[in-house]
């Protein structure tokens, strides 16, 4: 592998022993574990450091159009292995850090995982800006530096319970705080338009400001010298404003409450992206790093000394989902109040710098924040939402001339402003996440917007960086390619479809079957140290790992496990492959069913585990935590990818394509980017089954679904939910009691009932396809010769072409 600065395993020992001096002051036998990897990120970073400054150089000199990222989301896991893969030296470092008696793996291992996500689309700002540094283009995240990262999830007697993710606790090497570049946001107070000197002037007043410290993380490139930056926002009271008059009258108390409500802000991440909470912390969060990162972008181009009425030729402000899509209101504030431009100069601006991606047509998801709550804490962003609806509300009504269609796409509509009709109509682009959910959103959802803007809304596939869930997390497979077809997919990864020639080759299909056979090892190694369950490589490793959700289906899965257990008990000599199944995945803390669906999980396990009548043919796995890291460890080691949600109801879904990747089968309903892994792939190398959006949709126009009645003509599933509620999985009879309620009394509402006997029809069919192993193998190799079209760097391209106008910049 190249390694572009030329750096040396002598060069790496000596810096490594500097590093352990000058931070510790400690010579490297007396250094703990902790020590010795803060301290060797700390040399890697500092290898980086001369590309970042070098990269900012340029930006700055050349004034190169930069596209600024903004999510309240960054699920970004472990750095250390990645910054040594783009740098090029993974292998020297091993070897300089093994001639010093030092295990590459414990070092690694001491890193946290820097989990400021949930989920899905905390992940794809992680890939995202990944691909914007190994394409060399000029672009940047934006978010919080949450204290707390999401819970750290424990499995006790079959339940989840939450302890707080303490990432920050030990120093994170990774992060420079920028103390000089801190700014002021403000909130509450008084907003209204006056007349200052025959002026009309806008003036906003009483109110109160919290610190903004940003700390930058070095997002480097795939060996190349582009080093962007993921800046994380802290709040901190605004000592400036220390409360002396509290705190010379001898309420120390009172003067100190400022400090700790401001540090609120950025303390914790919300440990759910899919309900919105109506706490008003959320909309200060939001505020708080749409406005920091505004006005930081603001400053350094008002240093450049450019004009402002031309901004859209510099910056490009990427929305992620409705949770910054203040950013319109806040740049027209900037643009007004402090570049003094025109209503109608700013407005253009804003649109044209503005763009945003949708993430769900789920309902529940789209935030809405009251007026009153909103007025209160930012009464001058409020008066600028209101003009712009104003005027909105006219030109729709002007061309309609019909208030149900006003009343629709209004901002601002029964007493709430809606933050999706924000982001859509500040925006140039709205995107929606995969072919499927982007025509849902045209011909559903966002209808009216669709007619009133034709044009605006596309697709943007999401995508996943191979660099992550293929070089770092499979480097057996990663050798393997490189042997057959080349090493060009590591920096294109669409040319991995060479693979293809190699359909009907015996020795790679071979090859392939043990690679995939050694991870599997991996992984019940590991999983026979946490979880103390003995796991058959041979048997088919059918993962789901995932958040858990109604939509996203793990109860089909785990109703597939107790049928097949029910007809092992029933039949001793009844035929299957041996199979482990295997789950991952958090549930929000306050959402009960997915709690449950985790403890039913753990109580098949337990039963059918331990039960000798099984004889090993089934095992059922719940790992801990699901994270990167952990998904890293288990995604290459999966023979099935479940991907079974409700179709229409995953927007994309990204997990789905790292298991492809990989060379996973993927076992899917029609949903998100499932429909396009079939499109390439085609009928044989994917198992499908359920109905189709378009059925589950219409069955949604006039919700109906009587269980009750489904029940009585299939008895099999009568048994099956019976089993719930009559003490034979060895539990209470009301343990199950929300997954009963979801199905009885809420009528299934994601038909797990009525997509059940479709489901164990397309189990049925991985089983036959498994059993004929040179078959398997070829479904194996076609998955990973078509993932690379899933690659993030693929989607990158396409934002940067036809939505941010950005170009490519080598440094
Ligand atoms: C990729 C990823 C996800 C998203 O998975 P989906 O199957 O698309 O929901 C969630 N969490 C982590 C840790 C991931 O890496």
């Amino acid at each position: 592998m190249e390694n572009i600065k030329s750096i040396t395993k002598e060069d790496i020992k000596e810096k490594l022993l500097n590093a352990l001096k000058g931070m510790y002051a400690k010579e490297l036998p007396d250094a703990t574990m902790n020590q010795k990897y803060e301290a060797f990120s700390k040399v890697i970073r500092d290898y980086i450091s001369e590309g970042w400054l070098e990269t900012n150089k340029q930006y700055r000199e050349k004034k190169v159009k930069q596209v600024y990222y903004l999510s309240m989301e960054f699920l970004i896991g472990k750095l250390l292995e990645r910054n040594l893969i783009n740098l090029g030296i993974r292998e020297l470092a091993k070897e300089a850090l093994a001639d010093m008696g030092i295990d590459f793996g414990e070092i690694v291992e001491e890193e946290p995982d820097a989990g400021l996500g949930n989920g899905g689309l905390g992940r794809l700002a992680a890939c995202f800006i990944d691909s914007l540094s190994s394409l060399e283009l000029p672009g940047h995240g934006c978010g919080i530096r949450y204290k707390y990262g999401l819970f750290r999830q424990e499995i006790k007697n079959g339940y989840q319970v939450e302890v707080p993710d303490l990432w920050l606790k030990e120093r994170y090497p990774w992060e420079v705080k920028k103390e000089n570049r801190g700014v002021k946001v403000r909130f509450g107070g008084d907003a209204y338009v006056a007349t200052v000197r025959g002026h009309l002037k806008v003036v906003h007043e009483n109110y109160y400001t919290v610190k903004a410290i940003p700390y930058d993380i070095p997002i480097s490139g795939y060996q190349n010298n582009t080093v962007n930056t993921l800046r994380l926002w802290s709040a901190e009271a605004d000592t400036d404003e220390f409360d002396f008059v509290n705190f010379n009258s001898g309420h120390y108390m009172q003067s100190v409450e400022g400090k700790y409500t401001a540090e609120l802000i950025s303390q914790v991440l919300y440990p759910d992206d899919s309900t919105e909470n109506g706490k008003q912390l959320r909309l200060k969060q939001e505020y708080f790093f749409v406005s920091s990162s505004l006005q930081a972008i603001f400053n350094y181009h008002r240093e450049l000394g450019i004009d402002f009425k031309r901004l859209d030729d510099y910056v490009a402000i990427h929305i992620n989902d409705t949770h910054p899509a203040l950013a319109v209101a806040e740049i027209m504030r900037l643009l007004i109040d402090e570049e003094g431009l025109k209503w109608e100069e700013a407005w253009e601006i804003t649109q044209k710098v503005c763009a945003y991606t949708n993430h769900t047509i789920m309902e529940e998801a789209l935030e809405k924040w009251p007026i009153q709550m909103f007025k209160k804490l930012l009464p001058r962003i409020y008066l600028i939402i209101e003009e712009i609806n104003r005027r909105f509300c006219q030109e729709v009504m002007n061309k309609y001339l019909n208030w149900n269609v006003v009343n629709r796409m209004s901002i601002i509509e029964e007493g709430l402003v809606r933050m999706a009709n924000l982001a859509i109509v500040g925006s140039h682009s709205v995107n929606g996440v995969a072919a499927l959910h982007t025509e849902i959103l045209q011909k559903k959802e966002l209808r009216d917007f669709h007619e009133f803007y034709p044009g605006k809304l596309n697709n943007k596939t999401n995508g996943i960086t191979h660099r992550r869930w293929l070089i770092k997390s499979n480097p057996a497979l990663s050798a393997m390619l490189d042997t057959h077809i080349g090493t060009d997919w590591r920096k294109d990864p669409v040319s991995l479809e060479k693979l293809m020639e190699f359909k009907e080759d015996h020795s790679v299909l071979k090859k392939l079957a043990k690679i995939k056979h050694e991870n599997k090892v991996e992984l019940a190694r590991y999983i026979k140290e946490k979880n103390g369950i003995e796991v058959d490589p041979n048997s088919i490793f059918d993962v789901q790992v995932k958040r858990v959700h109604g939509y996203k289906r793990q109860l089909l899965n785990c109703m597939h496990i107790l049928y097949l257990y029910k007809k092992l008990k029933k039949d001793k000599d009844f035929d299957i492959h041996p199979r482990t199944f295997i789950f991952g995945a958090k549930a929000a803390p306050a959402y009960y069913f997915a709690k449950n669906v985790i403890k039913l999980i753990n109580t098949l396990g337990e039963i059918i585990n331990n039960d000798p009548d099984i004889n090993d043919k089934l095992k059922v796995v719940f790992i801990e935590n699901y994270s990167v890291s952990k998904a890293e460890k288990i995604i290459p080691a999966a023979d099935v990818s479940e991907q079974i949600s409700t179709a229409s109801k995953e927007a994309s879904g990204t997990g789905n394509m790292k298991f492809m990747m990989n060379g996973a089968v993927t076992l899917a309903t029609l949903d998100g980017a499932n429909v396009e892994i079939h499109n390439l792939v085609g009928d044989d190398n994917i198992v499908l089954f359920g109905m189709t959006s378009d059925e589950v949709i219409s069955l949604y126009e006039n919700f109906q679904n009587d269980t009750h009645k489904f029940i009585e003509s299939n008895p099999e599933i009568a048994e099956l939910i019976a089993s719930f509620v009559d003490g034979s999985l060895g539990v209470v009879g009301s343990e199950f009691s929300d997954i009963c309620r979801y199905l009885l009394e809420e009528n299934d509402y994601f038909f797990v009932l009525k997509d059940f006997w479709a489901y164990v029809e397309a189990q049925n069919k991985i089983e036959e396809l498994y059993r004929d192993r040179e078959r398997w193998n070829e479904m194996c190799l076609v998955n990973i010769a078509k993932a690379g079209y899933f690659s993030s760097d693929n989607t990158i391209s396409k934002y940067a072409r036809d939505i941010w106008d950005i170009e490519r910049e080598s440094i």
